[in-house]
């Protein structure tokens, strides 16, 4: 598999975005000899993403739509760095067709697939009608948005409960309604359209069956501007909080060869409706009978990549930069073969005791994972601090291993050298989910993580106790040796006072988390 990119073409990127996505970019590009321009909010100023890049530009104060969402202020700095391209990583800019048009306006490469394929995927709807006409299973539903209430629930006793309303214009999890019963369908329906529109500014609702049991799995797509799109296998992302991901893994373990096969070639089909170019993701449902619906399609890199990029050895990032600079993708299909398993999970700054309320504050102390097939994906640093002002995901800790079992093994292993000390993270919590006889047994769905809500919750865990022992250990050994240092200089320190002073310190480092 030997790149054949064109020489020359891009050779400074601007990379709108920030944490752990813009820390990623960057470090392709070094590896490419690419400059980087980053752009950061007040917030910000002394984020890992601004320290790493080549150079980097204040656009404005916290609140995204104050800076990270401003395309005409990411512009402006990309024309005045001479900046040949944007790469907008994922979420803020990165499905915004018009973004992307701006930018082929003001002569930049826009780092993505061309803004008709975005506008094509972007509202789901429209997706979903252009889907069906291409022959692509798409979740039984209405065919489009809904006028009213009376239409909705014709369409509801149509299909059957239980069914999910659905904003056209949803993203992030949001605006998503399930209802079981048909009693509860005014009320729902009212919610759900309030919701839409202040979520989106648009209140236009659909309906979808919901599915039994449903499993979220999705391909990785690639295509050239010269013909070629390839399927780069699937990610499991059914381990979901609130509709968002939380822990993904691939293979699937409900998905075989054939299945496999079958996917790809559907999600190739769905791109190619759509003239796709770049990195994408056709997100499928999969139901209880392994039958596979489109979902939707993710039109930029997502934040699972890395497990793919496990498995499939190579760098999506640097071939998005190749794809964007004209560049053929050198391979076939059956070139492409994935390997053995990864898993990634999401660590948050987030409190799962108390309903996961973000934790942003200052990182006081920090050790992050490593060890073999371990990739610790951050954007923080000891001593930064985490705003409020942004998704509180901190880094995606992911692992490769030859088989399932050993890769849950492997990140079992690596949550557990995670030490985060000032803020409260979810990597306890994440511990707990990877034990779980229902993630073990690969037995799971959309549903696991709420149905077993209060078990994830109650479990103790030994690795508490395991870190109150490391640190009372640490503090025996640091006494011996002080004591060591004291009886040289000829004093007796051993009061019972002395004792307990040091006692009580071992103890207060039992809260650090791992
Ligand atoms: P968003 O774009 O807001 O992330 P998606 O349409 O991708 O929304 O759906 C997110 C998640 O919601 C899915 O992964 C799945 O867990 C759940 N979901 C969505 N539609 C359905 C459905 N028709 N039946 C069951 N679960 C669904």
């Amino acid at each position: 598999m030997i790149a054949a990119s064109r020489k020359g073409g891009i050779r400074k990127i601007l990379i709108a975005n920030r944490g752990e996505i813009a820390v990623r970019i960057i470090r392709t590009c070094r590896e490419l000899g690419i400059a980087t321009v980053a752009v950061y909010s007040d917030a910000d100023r002394p984020a890992l993403h601004v320290r790493m890049a080549d150079e980097a530009y204040r656009i404005g104060p916290a609140p995204a739509r104050e800076s990270y969402l401003c395309g005409d202020r990411i512009i402006d700095v990309a024309r005045k760095t001479s900046a040949d391209a944007i790469h907008p990583g994922y979420g803020f800019l990165s499905e915004n067709a018009a973004f992307a048009a701006s930018c082929a306006d003001a002569g930049l490469v826009f780092i993505g697939p061309p803004p008709a394929a975005m506008e094509a995927m972007g509202i789901k709807t429209r997706a979903r009608e252009r889907m069906a006409a291409a022959q692509v299973p798409v979740v039984p539903g209405s065919p489009g948005p809904v006028a009213d209430e009376a239409e909705a629930l014709r369409f509801a006793r149509e299909i059957g409960f239980p069914v999910m309303l659905k904003a056209a214009a949803g993203g992030g999890g949001k605006g998503m309604r399930r209802v079981d019963r048909e009693s509860d369908f005014q009320a729902a329906f009212g919610t759900a359209r309030s919701e839409t529109k202040s979520a989106f500014g648009d209140d236009r609702v659909y309906l979808e069956k919901y599915l039994d049991e449903p499993r979220h799995v999705e391909i990785q797509l690639f295509a050239d501007g010269h013909g070629h799109t390839l399927w780069l296998g699937e990610r499991e992302c059914s381990v979901q909080r609130r509709h968002q991901k939380v822990i993904e893994e691939t293979p699937s373990p409900v998905v075989d060869a054939e299945m496999r096969r079958r996917m790809g070639e559907v999600a190739v089909r769905a791109a190619q409706a759509v003239s796709y170019v770049g990195a994408g993701t056709v997100e499928f449902l999969v139901d209880a009978r392994r039958n596979f619906y489109f979902l939707e399609m993710n039109t930029r890199l997502q934040v699972e990549h890395p497990i793919t990029e496990w498995c499939t050895g190579l760098d999506l990032v640097r071939w998005q930069i190749d794809v964007a600079n004209g560049g053929a993708l050198p391979w076939t299909q059956e070139d492409v073969r994935p390997r053995g398993h990864a898993i990634e999970a999401r660590v948050y700054a987030e409190d799962p005791a108390r309903n996961y309320l973000p934790s942003p504050g200052r990182i006081q102390q920090l050790r992050v994972p490593s060890g073999p097939w371990v990739r610790d994906d951050g954007g923080v640093y000891c001593g930064f601090t985490v705003p409020m002002h942004y998704d509180p995901m901190i880094s995606k800790l992911s692992v490769w291993a030859p088989d399932r079992a050993q890769a849950i093994e492997r990140l079992r292993r690596a949550l557990g050298e995670y030490l985060v000390r000032g803020i409260t993270t979810n990597v306890r919590w994440l511990r707990r989910v990877l034990d779980h006889a229902d993630f073990r047994s690969g037995r799971y769905d959309t549903d696991f993580l709420a149905r077993r809500a209060d078990e994830l919750a109650t479990v103790p865990d030994p690795a508490l106790e395991e870190t109150a022992l490391l640190a009372a250990a640490a503090h025996a050994f640091a006494r011996d040796e002080e004591r060591a240092r004291q009886l040289a200089a000829h004093r007796t320190p051993d009061s019972p006072a002395w004792k307990l002073a040091g006692r009580r310190s071992a103890l207060s480092r039992g809260s650090w988390h791992r």
